[in-house]
């Protein structure tokens, strides 16, 4: 078996008839990029730059983050990668921001990512630099977490311009045109509301972990109620489907890269819906491979069509477990 996933690799994430999916890796820290080479994705779909801000008393500057995303992008041979801005706040803490985060109430209703990064502008011009300047070693494509209005994606393109004149005032090379600012989609009201944020934004990511925490107010962590947590709530799909609609319609590129992209239960389910990107952990990612390979789109769409006919997760989980390709 484990020579027929390791063989999988040089294969093309393509359904039976000929559609082409692709697959890419989420990177927390960079030594995983050499994991997602070897496990065959086509570039970085989530790079989380947490780690940069973890186990330290002080912050990282332009030239270390630059440094690890350069890294990342020479390691992935000029495959696109994609670089979240921080992503601090509710359960996800950055050692290095200290009490600069402050005590919420509510944490995950808080301040945290990108509105923090909005708040504290030197924390996102320092990263927006880092990624403007690493752009020239390969694809870099500039993700926001926690989006929830079109006015956030306003000012952070605001900045992202300002940033770039400021780099060529230096004497830096910025690409032209500049790279894509995308938005996560993983809160409900960025996803009701997606048909307006793809106006302003150039792709999607869709994170299936906190749209489904936000969505049916689980925290995972809270073990009480853990084992409401469940991503297949006909709420979480809706919304998942209307973002991709969205996305569609507006001709932007949209990806999933939460848990559930990373699950091969979960794969005709968003072929079916239209997706085409798959972002997951490299350890994930022959599995959903091969799953793809063993689809017929047709078949697919025809099943994420009765899925969302259905109000019952059981039901839904036994479509999907019945569903052979
Ligand atoms: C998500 O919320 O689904 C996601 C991909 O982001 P993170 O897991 O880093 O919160
Ligand atoms: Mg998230």
């Amino acid at each position: 078996e484990a020579r027929q996933l390791a063989t999988l690799r040089d294969l093309p994430a393509v359904t039976r008839d000929q559609h082409r999916i692709t697959l890419q890796a989420n990177i927390e820290l960079p030594r995983e990029s050499d994991q997602a080479i070897a496990a065959g994705a086509e570039g970085v779909g989530l790079l989380r730059t947490e780690f940069l801000y973890m186990n330290r008393e002080d912050l990282p500057g332009e030239e270390e983050q630059y440094q690890a995303i350069r890294q990342i992008l020479e390691t992935m041979k000029g495959h696109p990668v994609t670089v979240r801005t921080l992503d601090v706040g509710g359960e996800k803490l950055a050692w290095s921001l200290g009490n600069q985060l402050g005590e919420s109430v509510n944490p995950a209703l808080g301040l945290r990512a990108i509105r923090l990064s909005l708040k504290q502008r030197d924390l996102l011009d320092t990263q927006l630099a880092a990624m403007l300047r690493a752009a020239r070693h390969g694809p870099v494509r500039i993700l926001l977490p926690m989006v929830s209005s079109t006015n956030e994606m306003r000012e952070a393109r605001k900045a992202l311009h300002e940033v770039a004149r400021e780099l060529v005032r230096r004497g830096e090379q910025v690409p032209d045109p500049l790279p894509p600012l995308g938005a996560m989609i993983e809160v409900p009201g960025a996803a009701l509301s997606a048909d307006a944020l793809a106006g302003v934004s150039d792709f999607f990511a869709i994170g299936t972990n906190d749209l489904t925490m936000y969505t049916l107010a689980i925290d995972r962590g809270e073990e009480r109620v853990a084992h409401l947590y469940n991503p297949l709530h006909p709420a979480v799909l809706r919304l998942i489907q209307f973002a991709v609609e969205a996305a569609l319609r507006a001709g932007i590129p949209v990806s999933v890269c939460g848990e559930m992209a990373g699950d091969p239960r979960y794969t005709p389910l968003f072929l079916g819906l239209g997706v085409r990107d798959l972002s997951m952990s490299s350890a994930s990612l022959p599995r959903v491979k091969q799953r793809v390979r063993q689809l017929e789109m047709r078949a697919a769409s025809h099943r994420a069509m009765a899925i969302m006919d259905q109000h019952d997760t059981g039901r839904i989980a036994a479509l999907l477990d019945d569903f052979a390709g």
